[in-house]
């Protein structure tokens, strides 16, 4: 699940964790083709938040996407998020099939428990499925459940030091009712602005899928449940702030993700800017909507430096971990491109090493 916007990794990689991605970028870059939408693909909503937020001075442009304009319809809109019927957005899940061709198995529907180790090295996981217990043997074992999944197995596997401590870029949609097609007759996150990313906020279009929409409104403005008659001409946008790592994430516990004075005042920052920028684009004030706080993008809970080293290799020799838990802090823009960047130096080290 993603809007398919493509940001490149930060540089603090590189300065203050010596990891440098700027090769894997660039070969990313060129073999996956990621390129701003042309203007027809973009959809006239996203042009318009473009011209507003620019003629405010806000430094709005267009974003890198991992979209092929060729196959993308363009009117999926709001539910654009939830996966393309036109494979015009790029997944992992290409992947799968050359592996399979290589002679590789891909076992579904099965949840990792934990991972098994012998004479302190990784050997393999065992895990649940519908046939019952299953175990798997491997010369190098890589965790990638994400931020959420990885700190449990590796909790259960003995590093109990995952899970203390999460990032998850906090984030507010506003939106607002205007008389021109709306932000959900275009691919959301086509347009926005990185000029605030020194100040830790990010803006970007988007609206919420129609059906996700009045469950979203009732929980934060339930008087306004009836703009739900004019969803095709609302236009949205998005303030993605990098949080403080805090919090914690355990199998003997619920999960806690606060909020801290420095995450809301930049949060607050956000929202004013996006008001302005949606009554410039037309939006009539009083049908401004501000959401409710959420978190897409959780990260931070196995990271670089505390739980896997450079490499990233846990104590656990034999035992690596690829997704966005081994981000060390909050990144505060879209994940994917770096998560590719940090998985492919894994397999180049992985090559070189074993
Ligand atoms: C609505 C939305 C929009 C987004 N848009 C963008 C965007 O435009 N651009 C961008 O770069 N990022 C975007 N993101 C963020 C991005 O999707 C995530 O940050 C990214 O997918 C994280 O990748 P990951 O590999 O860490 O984890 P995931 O992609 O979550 O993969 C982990 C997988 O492991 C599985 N798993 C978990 N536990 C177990 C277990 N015990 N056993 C077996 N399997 C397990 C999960 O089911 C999941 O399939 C968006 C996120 C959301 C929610």
């Amino acid at each position: 699940m993603y809007c398919g916007a493509a940001t490149e990794p930060p540089d603090w990689f590189k300065t203050d964790y010596g990891i440098k991605l700027g090769d894997y970028l660039q070969e990313t870059i060129e073999q996956l083709n990621l390129v701003p939408l042309p203007d027809e693909v973009a959809g006239t909503a996203s042009l318009r938040l473009l011209a507003a937020g620019d003629e405010l001075g806000h430094g709005f442009q267009k974003f890198r996407k991992f979209i092929d304009p060729l196959k993308c319809r363009s009117r999926c809109g709001g539910t654009c998020m939830l996966g393309c019927q036109y494979q015009a957005k790029w997944s992992a899940r290409n992947y799968l099939t050359d592996m399979i061709e290589a002679g590789g198995e891909l076992i579904t529907r099965a949840e990792v428990d934990r991972v098994t180790v012998q004479d302190g090295v990784a050997t393999g996981v065992t895990a649940k499925t519908a046939r019952g217990d299953l175990e798997v043997k491997a010369e190098t074992v890589i965790i990638s459940a994400g931020g959420l999944g990885t700190p449990f197995i590796l909790q259960k596997s003995g590093i109990v030091e995952a899970g203390q401590g999460m990032c998850i870029d906090p984030l507010v949609f506003i939106t607002g009712v205007s008389k021109h097609p709306g932000t959900c007759l275009g691919p959301p996150m086509s347009v926005g602005t990185y000029q605030y990313m020194d100040e830790g906020f990010i803006l970007s279009d988007i609206i919420d899928p129609w059906g996700l929409w009045p469950i979203m409104v009732i929980q934060e403005n339930p008087a306004m449940l009836l703009n739900f008659l004019s969803y095709r001409r609302q236009l949205g946008l998005m303030v993605k702030v990098t949080d403080e790592r805090k919090g914690s994430i355990s199998v003997k516990g619920p999960i806690s993700k606060p909020l801290t004075d420095q995450d809301r005042a930049r949060l607050d920052r956000g929202v004013k800017i996006c008001k302005e920028i949606l009554i410039k684009a037309g939006c009539r004030p009083n049908s401004i909507m501000v959401g409710k706080v959420r978190g897409a993008h959780p990260m931070s809970t196995a990271p670089i430096g505390l739980v896997v080293d450079q490499n990233l290799q846990t104590r656990i020799p034999n035992l690596y971990v690829s997704d966005a838990s081994v981000i060390p802090r909050s990144l505060g823009r879209p994940v994917v491109l770096t998560l590719i960047c940090l998985a492919k130096r894994l397999t180049s080290h992985l090559l070189r090493n074993h």
